[in-house]
C-alpha cells in the first residue's frame, strides 16, 4: 500500500523504515533534510511537503512532537488537508483528545477521516515494532490501516469515538512518568544511604516496586550515566499537562500527577526542554549532593 509518513525523528525514523522493509511504497517528509535523506536511501521516496504527501497517498501518518504542530502539518497551509489523494490522516504523535477531535473535525469537512494512534514503548519499541499502538475513529477506516499499524507495533482497537486513542496513551504516559520521577527519589535516597543502585534494582525487580524505570531506565541508562532513552523530558512533561487538562475538565484530582509534572518542568528548566526524560534524576540529585552510579569496586 502507498503510505504518507510525516516526522521522521526518534520514532517516526524507525517506524517509516518498519514500514519501507515491510514492502509499503512510503512517501515521507520532514523539515530536516537529513532525516529525509536517511529513509530515502532505505528506498522510501521524498516528498517537499506535507500537501506533496497527501498527493501521493490514501493513508498519511505522522509522528511529530507537538499539538501544535500536528495540527499545523494536517490542516494549514501546504498541509495534509490540501492533498489530492489523502483518504485517511493516521496520527501515532501523542496531542491529547481535544486537540485529536479538533483536527477530526477539520479534517471531515475535507471528506478526510483522522485515526489517532498514538503509540507506546519508546524508541526501542518502535526500532523492533513492539510498541502498543491506540487506535481510535471509524472502525471500517481503522480496519483499512490494520495491516500497516501492525507493521509498526502491537494493534489495540480502543474504540470508534475519535480522541479515545490518545486518553489511553496519556493515562499510560503518567505512570511512565510517574515511575521515572519516584524511582529517581527512591534511588537518590538509597545510595546517598549507602545502598548500592545495582543491588537496588535487582531487589526491587524481585519486589513490588517494580516498573519500566527499575526493570529498564535504570540499569540499562541511568546508572551507566548514557542517559540516552530516546525520548525528551519536555515531550513527556507536554503529555503530563496534556492529561492534567483532560482530568481536570473531567472534574478528577490529580494532584500526585501535578507533583510529577513541578519535578520534570524542573528538569526541562535546569537542563533544558531537549534533554532525556532519564536526566530527570539530575536536579535531584544535586539537591541530595549524590550522583546515582555504580560503585567503583
Ligand atoms: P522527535 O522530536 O524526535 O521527532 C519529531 C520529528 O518531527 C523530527 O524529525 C522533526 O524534525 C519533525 N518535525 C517537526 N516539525 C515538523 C513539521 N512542521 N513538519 C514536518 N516534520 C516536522 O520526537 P519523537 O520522540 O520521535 O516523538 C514523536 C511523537 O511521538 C511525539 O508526539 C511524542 O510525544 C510521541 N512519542 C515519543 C516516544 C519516544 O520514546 N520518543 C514514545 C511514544 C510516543
Amino acid at each position: 500500500m502507498d503510505i504518507g509518513f510525516i516526522g521522521l525523528g526518534n520514532m517516526g525514523s524507525h517506524m517509516a523504515r518498519r514500514l519501507v522493509e515491510a514492502g509499503h511504497k512510503v512517501i515521507v517528509y520532514d523539515v530536516r533534510q537529513e532525516a529525509i535523506g536517511n529513509i530515502a536511501a532505505l528506498g522510501a521516496v521524498a516528498a517537499r511537503s506535507p500537501r506533496e504527501v497527501a498527493d501521493a497517498a490514501e493513508t498519511v501518518m505522522a509522528s511529530l512532537p507537538t499539538p501544535d504542530i500536528v495540527l499545523k502539518v494536517a490542516t494549514g497551509p501546504d498541509g495534509v488537508i490540501e492533498g489530492k489523494r489523502v483518504r485517511r490522516f493516521v496520527d501515532l504523535s501523542t496531542t491529547g483528545s481535544v486537540m485529536a477531535q479538533r483536527i477530526f473535525k477539520l479534517l471531515a469537512a475535507k471528506n478526510i477521516v483522522q485515526i489517532d494512534a498514538p503509540v507506546s514503548g519508546g524508541v526501542r519499541g518502535a526500532a523492533k515494532g513492539t510498541v502498543a499502538v491506540m487506535a481510535s475513529g471509524p472502525r471500517a477506516e481503522v480496519e483499512a490501516v490494520e495491516p500497516a499499524l501492525k507493521v509498526i507495533g502491537k494493534f489495540f482497537y480502543i474504540g470508534d469515538r475519535p480522541g479515545a486513542g490518545q486518553t489511553m496513551k496519556l493515562c499510560n504516559n503518567v505512570l511512565s512518568a510517574a515511575a521515572t520521577v519516584s524511582t529517581s527519589e527512591s534511588f537518590v535516597t538509597g545510595v546517598k544511604a549507602g545502598l548500592d543502585p545495582r543491588v537496588m534494582v535487582d531487589v526491587i525487580n524481585a519486589s513490588s516496586g517494580r516498573s519500566t524505570a527499575t526493570e529498564q531506565k535504570f540499569p540499562e541508562v541511568v546508572i551507566p550515566r548514557s542517559f540516552n532513552q530516546g525520548f525528551t523530558a519536555g515531550l513527556m512533561l507536554k503529555d503530563v499537562n496534556l492529561f492534567i487538562s483532560e482530568a481536570k475538565a473531567l472534574g478528577v484530582p490529580v494532584d500526585a500527577i501535578e507533583a510529577v509534572a513541578a519535578l520534570l518542568k524542573l528538569a526541562c528548566d535546569e537542563l533544558g526542554s531537549q534533554c532525556d526524560i532519564t536526566e530527570v534524576i539530575k536536579p535531584i540529585e544535586k539537591r541530595a549532593g549524590v550522583e546515582v552510579r555504580a560503585p567503583a569496586s
